[in-house]
């Protein structure tokens, strides 16, 4: 399988601060890939730095084997980037913004006017696309972005965190519109904070943190990997106190009862065996395994903000 992008030993220092410590990995074409990590791991760094906008201090990177700094106007033309910072342009009409970044990778005529109305379409800007940007409300801008990362059709697209400050409605809406672009054959290249999301979507994820990968795997792969399960316990009694081999366990305390993490090694029969002993009144029992923000939880043993 072909590779969409190649980072290669990327570092990126600002003065003596290192915000990327040599990040080495390749995502293949085709894959929804997902890159997650806490604040300031340094995703956005690497991620601009496949566009041009940030210089790495070393290493390489390629886009469909294109190097970003000497391939740039080839490796530019196959990456669509929807950067995480929300810009506003106070000259121009969105659909204006559009006809221009077409312009701009030498895209015109009928077709490309049907896709940019196509894209006015699905991303629910039609009405707004003699506005000006800077009447839009965050959602739309996050959604000109996007229209504007897709009007050259790019085999590689990139979102630095395209739901943050998003309603549900809309990020529905960029869902259903990614992974329809995905299925077409478009490597999607994601970063989010909303790990429930990560889990549903990437096939594939990294974990970053501090500027270096720490973890990264196909997504299932990640899961059943980590050695604990998850045991949710319903009890007749929760004000009861617990023994100490369980408390341990304890990770989360509800009103009915309790969700306990437990060694996939260990037995069930014993950790049920506790439960008795300590003289809980058992009314339901259900296991499952580890969801990935417990196992982005345990590698970085940091909440994201
Ligand atoms: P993330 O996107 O994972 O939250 P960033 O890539 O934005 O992280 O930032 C990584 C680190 O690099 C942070 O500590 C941030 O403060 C620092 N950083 C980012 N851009 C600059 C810059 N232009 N100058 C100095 N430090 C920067
Ligand atoms: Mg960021």
């Amino acid at each position: 399988m072909s590779l969409a992008v190649q980072f290669n030993q990327v570092v990126k220092k600002y003065g003596e601060f290192q915000a990327l410590k040599g990040v080495s990995f390749d995502v293949e074409e085709g894959a929804f890939f997902g890159l997650l990590g806490p604040n300031g791991a340094g995703k956005s760094t690497l991620i601009n730095a496949m566009s041009g906008l940030v210089v790495p201090t070393s290493g390489s990177i390629h886009v469909q084997g294109f190097d970003v700094i000497d391939g740039y106007r080839d490796s530019r033309k196959l990456l669509g980037l929807v950067p995480q910072e929300l810009i506003a342009d106070p000259f121009f009409t969105i659909k204006e913004l559009l006809e221009l970044q077409s312009g701009y990778f030498g895209m015109k005529g009928p077709e490309q006017n049907r896709w940019i109305n196509e894209l006015l379409e699905r991303l629910a800007l039609a009405d707004k696309a003699n506005s000006n940007t800077s009447q839009l409300s965050g959602g739309m801008k996050r959604r000109v972005l996007i229209a504007m990362a897709l009007v050259h059709k790019p085999r590689v697209l990139v979102l630095d965190e395209p739901t943050a400050g998003v309603d549900v409605d809309l990020r529905r809406t960029l869902w259903d519109f990614t992974k329809e672009l995905h299925k077409q054959g478009h490597t999607i290249i994601l970063t989010t904070h909303y790990l429930e999301e990560a889990e549903a979507l990437c096939d594939r994820v990294a974990i970053m943190q501090h500027g270096e990968i720490k973890a990264l795997d196909d997504t299932q792969k990640l899961l059943s990997q980590h050695p604990y399960r998850y045991l949710r316990v319903n009890v007749a009694n929760p004000e009861i106190d617990l023994p100490g081999l369980l408390a341990e366990r304890l990770v989360e305390k509800e009103s009915n009862g309790f969700v306990f993490q437990v060694d996939k090694e260990s037995s069930m029969t014993e950790t049920l065996g506790l439960m008795a002993q300590a003289g809980l009144d058992v009314t339901d029992v259900s296991s499952r395994d580890a969801t990935l923000e417990e196992v982005f939880l345990d590698l970085t043993s940091e909440g994201m903000a």
